[in-house]
């Protein structure tokens, strides 16, 4: 089969969040099963810096009176999966993110810069590709490439059949219904039926109504999006395309995140032998101006500081957890309020707490594998890849029950335990388990045991790949 996997972040070229990782990971392992997957990407500054070895295959104008853009194409560092360049400079060229510019506002032209890369994964699917190659599955994921359902279907005659994946049911990419017209969009489809939500012209919306099959990032999340708390408006139309939906959760790229071979660690280690842990754990608290105390429980979070990642409650129980002898190590950014509440934490416990304000890859990786326990008291996650990183490096994650945390941490109470689970969303469920995650680190054994068991899980993607090929085939 031939697979366009559309998406607007990929590893290592850029990355915001978790979808950068999944893009960079599930082609690679689409690829090893045989498949003929290529990525499309727009071609933001940092993906021409990375990308080594372009060729201009196609020049072409997307939308009637907008300049002509090019299609680049490359391999992908490391995995050498062909990747084609959506290269529009005057939409993606620019300083700060993807999505957003540097005090934190979205780019104002969102809309056309995701129409144009819809409409282009469309085109690369139908008889309108300026390519020889085209694709028969368009795998879109989120709203950026939500449209691109809509445009093989408004294109009619003979075309790809599509998936849309959701990466995250809060992100919907809804704008002013001015931008049908530029958009090359046709009034009427500005309906219930298609690609209206609410007075609103929604990407993500046009994508659930109109792609072959919806897939979410876990079975759990799959239900829970079919709910009024969870479906954020979506929900209606979820239940009457139930039969369409599914969950699958994700695999890690088991290569890149290798605690035996992490680029980004002096000290490996894996399943046969933990011990040099406790070397990155020192390391860790050097860098970060931690006491160097090799018994003090470490806690650890990389994270977007939102309200989602459930961070706010832990600002209100950390305080016990730290006048109990517990160490920080958090990193991440988001919104102001929690990174001046971390901030001031920081100042009030030094040598105690350490926040690192930015996106670090590197450090990233030494927290999961230096800290203890891994934090993700998450108020919904669809997946979540964190908790699968820190089982991997031996540093059990605590986790509320939902979503993909659901799916893929199992309580240390069970006989193949992997983390600590919470119900509530509350400080002091909060509180209550990662203090019995303290304790258990305390009973080396008992700890080590949970350790091994999520080191020895099979977290990688070539299960969840071939499921994905599995549904592909039943639409194709
Ligand atoms: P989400 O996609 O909701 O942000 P995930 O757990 O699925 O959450 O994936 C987050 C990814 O982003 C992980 O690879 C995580 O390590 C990374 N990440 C988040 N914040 C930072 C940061 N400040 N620095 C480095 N990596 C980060």
């Amino acid at each position: 089969m031939k697979i366009l996997f559309v998406t607007s972040e990929v590893h290592p070229l850029i990355k915001t969040g978790g979808l950068a990782d999944v893009s960079g990971a599930l082609p690679a392992a689409l690829q090893t099963l045989g498949e003929d997957v290529r990525l499309l990407v727009p071609g933001y500054t940092q993906v021409l810096d990375k990308l080594e070895n372009k060729r201009t295959v196609a020049a072409f104008s997307v939308f009637p009176g907008q300049p002509e853009v090019k299609l680049l194409s490359a391999k992908m560092p490391d995995t050498e999966v062909p990747v084609y360049v959506l290269d529009a400079p005057q939409y993606f060229c620019r300083v700060a993110g993807p999505y957003q510019y540097e005090l934190g506002g979205d780019w104002p032209d969102n809309a056309m810069r995701f129409g144009m890369l819809s409409k282009v994964a469309a085109m690369l699917g139908s008889a309108a590709s300026p390519l020889a190659w085209r694709a028969d599955i368009l795998h879109c994921n989120d709203w950026q490439s939500g449209l691109a359902p809509a445009y093989l279907h408004l294109g009619g005659g003979v075309h790809a059949k599509s998936v849309m994946t959701i990466h995250n049911m809060a992100f919907q990419g809804n704008f002013d219904r001015d931008w049908l017209g530029p958009l090359d969009l046709p009034q009427s489809c500005f309906d219930m039926h298609g690609v209206e939500f609410h007075g609103y012209l929604s990407f993500l919306k046009a994508g659930l109504h109109y792609a072959d099959r919806i897939v979410t990032v876990s079975p759990t999340y799959a239900q829970e999006i079919q709910t009024t708390e969870m479906g954020y408006g979506m929900q209606g139309l979820l239940t009457v395309r139930n039969g369409d939906v599914s969950g699958i959760l994700n695999g890690i790229d088991d290569k890149e995140w290798d605690p035996a071979t992490d680029r980004y660690l002096t000290a490996h280690f894996d399943s046969s032998d933990l011990a040099p842990k406790a070397a990155g754990k020192r390391a860790l608290q050097q860098r970060l101006g931690l006491e160097e105390q090799a018994r003090a429980p470490l806690l650890g979070v990389v994270s977007r500081l939102t309200y989602q990642k459930g961070l706010d409650m832990l600002l209100e129980c950390l305080p016990k957890l730290l006048d109990g002898g517990a160490q920080l190590a958090l990193l991440g950014s988001g919104e102001d309020d929690l990174e001046r509440r971390f901030g001031q934490l920081a100042l009030r416990y030094p040598g105690r707490v350490s926040v690192t304000v930015k996106f670090d890859e590197g450090l990233s990786h030494q927290i999961m594998a230096g800290a203890d326990i891994f934090l993700m008291p998450s108020r919904f996650e669809p997946c979540g890849l964190n908790q699968m990183y820190g089982m991997r490096y031996g540093t059990p994650p605590v986790v509320r029950r939902t979503g993909g945390l659901a799916d893929s941490v199992d309580d240390a109470s069970l006989p193949d335990g992997t983390g600590f689970v919470f119900d509530e969303p509350t400080p002091a469920a909060l509180y209550r388990t990662v203090a019995a995650a303290i304790d258990c680190y305390r009973d080396l054994p008992k700890f080590q045991r949970i350790q091994l068991n999520g080191m020895r899980r099979d977290v990688g993607w070539r299960v969840s790949a071939q499921r994905y090929i599995d549904l592909y085939r039943k639409i194709e």
